[in-house]
């Protein structure tokens, strides 16, 4: 077998498998059926071709020829009515959607009832020796309406052509790749066919590379079939596996008939059946793989979706909730204050347990929100210059009364040397703090906490704040998880009143300021330090 037939033979078997995996893929779309129609017919035009070229069947060679031209008379026919029906199949909704398929069927039907006279192809005959090239061997005599048909075929592509470019201006997104892909696939291949298939051999007797028209057909093959399956990258991974594996399989086969020797022929019986386990196991994993992603993508979307709604709930939630918190402590404090009356010593001590639980609540709402602020890019920063060292010590007052219930010390070191202003936004960074200090006391049952800060480093100049405590200390494998959100140490479960939230929320805010907060423990009973480190200079984002 020359070259070329063996390419277009190659080709035409490929073809021929697209078109099934198209119909396979969505048989219903109007769309599917006529690609697939195309395909068959460019099949059974290219293998006519080459069938007519083969010596055996020189005494056929005008029924062979004639043959040849069912497939260029059908498929102008069909890829018109593809292009009105692509990528959406309107043309059933229009109410005169049969006359208008009447009249597009109406030329390749009367084409075809002339193929067997002498109007098309007057006569076929062998080609002289020195004619022959690259495998064209028979040429033929026109018949009157040959033009007749050349000139159908050329408007029914040109009106294609147009309807696609017109789709294509209109189209956005998807639709409008798919379109192109189609519209330089069609270009392509009406220039090539046109000018080997038609202009050499009418104008200037050249046969010799007419064959090439028939190739030119896989541009827009496979043009239409990467739109027609919507421009997927996935689908086009199967669409090749598959036609790959096809085409091995089917050389395979054919190379069984070709071998004369018999222990041969078995080992490549054995291949050929290899092959066909080995190809059919590869298009099932890539199958497999397509649906998977396709599920992962799906739940991924949903768990966007998800994620984002419950950020939102949490944002709704946490307002409605600090409104009446607030409400509670300012009425608790008015009370205490002896606005509404003189109270009783155990109201008192009852009060100020409310307090404490109140305070806790408007902490953890106040967390939430920052949470769900943090989440949907809502946190805000107002940087401004604070004393790093009031600052603590104020925190470190208001702690005294907890940790002298619990009978802990609480001490704030002071910096041997004056520590520099910072730009920080003090209410956040404020935050972070109290939860440092709230946590040591929470989880401490004896012994003390300190509180120091100091300036590190006087190349770049940082400010790093500790506090130690001597509490239930961090088992090592726990050290990077608590600072993740939602995420409690296993000796908490004492403490039902922790979230999770507080230390994820305090590295946010650490990072906003370009800062570090990390924590070094020894291990569970052996206390813990937290360290937060600020830039003094770089400090503000
Ligand atoms: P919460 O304290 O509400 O549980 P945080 O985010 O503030 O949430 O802390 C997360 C976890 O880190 C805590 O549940 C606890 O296991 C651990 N942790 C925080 N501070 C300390 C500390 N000073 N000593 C021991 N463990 C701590």
């Amino acid at each position: 077998m020359d070259p070329i037939s063996a390419v277009i033979i190659t080709t035409s078997i490929g073809i021929f498998f697209i078109g099934i995996i198209v119909f396979f893929s969505d048989h219903k779309r109007s769309s599917n059926i006529i690609f697939s129609l195309i395909c068959l017919f460019f099949s059974f035009w290219a293998i006519t071709d080459f069938l007519t070229d083969i010596p055996k069947f020189s005494k056929h060679i005008l029924l062979l020829s004639k043959l040849t031209f069912v497939g260029p008379i059908v498929i102008p026919a069909l890829f018109f009515y593809f292009s009105l029906i692509f990528p959406v199949d309107t043309i059933e909704k229009k109410p005169n959607s049969l006359i208008y398929k009447f009249f597009i069927f109406l030329f390749p039907v009367f084409f075809l009832f002339i193929l067997p006279s002498s109007l098309i192809v007057k006569k076929a005959f062998l080609l002289q020796k020195q004619e022959i090239a690259l495998g064209w061997k028979v040429g033929f005599e026109t018949g009157s309406l040959y033009f007749l048909l050349i000139f159908y075929a050329i408007i029914f592509i040109i009106s294609s052509l147009i309807v696609f470019w017109k789709n294509f201006l209109k189209s956005r997104g998807k639709i409008r790749s798919q379109l192109k892909c189609i519209f330089i696939g069609v270009t392509l291949t009406v220039i090539f066919s046109l000018f080997f298939g038609f202009f050499l051999p009418v104008f200037f007797k050249i046969y010799a590379l007419a064959k090439l028209s028939i190739i030119s057909f896989i541009f827009l093959l496979f043009a239409t079939a990467l739109s027609i399956t919507r421009y997927y990258l996935f689908n086009i991974k199967v669409i090749l596996s598959e036609t790959l594996v096809g085409i091995i399989a089917l050389l395979l086969f054919f190379q069984l008939f070709i071998i004369d020797k018999s222990w041969v022929r078995v080992i490549n019986v054995g291949i050929f059946l290899l092959f066909c386990i080995f190809g059919y196991l590869l298009i099932r994993s890539v199958l497999r793989e397509i649906k998977l992603k396709e599920e992962l993508e799906a739940a991924n979307k949903e768990l966007k979706r998800l994620d984002e709604a419950k950020t939102e709930f949490l944002s709704i939630a946490s307002h409605q909730l600090r409104t009446p918190l607030t409400a509670i402590k300012g009425y608790i404090g008015m009370i205490e204050e002896g606005i509404y009356g003189g109270v009783p010593e155990k109201v008192k001590e009852i009060l100020e347990k409310v307090n404490d639980s109140n305070e806790r609540l408007i902490r953890l709402v106040n967390s939430l929100l920052d949470i769900s602020r943090l989440e949907l890019g809502r946190m805000e920063f107002e940087f401004e210059k604070v004393d790093i060292e009031e600052m603590l010590e104020n925190i470190v007052d208001e702690f005294h009364i907890a940790a002298r219930k619990k009978g802990l010390k609480l001490v704030f070191e002071h910096p041997k040397e004056k520590l520099p202003e910072i730009t920080i936004d003090a209410l956040k960074m404020r935050q972070v703090f109290l939860n440092l200090v709230d946590n040591a006391i929470k989880y401490t049952y004896e012994g003390e906490i300190i509180v120091k800060a100091e300036l590190k480093d006087h190349g770049n100049e940082r400010i790093r704040v500790s506090v130690s405590d001597t509490g239930m200390g961090i088992a090592r494998n726990e050290i990077d998880q608590i600072f993740k959100i939602y995420r409690r140490g296993t000796g908490v479960r004492l403490f039902p009143e922790g979230s999770g939230v507080g230390l994820y929320v305090a590295k946010k805010i650490v990072e906003a300021h370009n800062g570090k907060i990390w924590v070094k423990s020894q291990g569970k009973g052996r206390g813990s330090t937290f360290y937060v480190e600020i830039p003094v200079r770089k400090s503000a984002r």
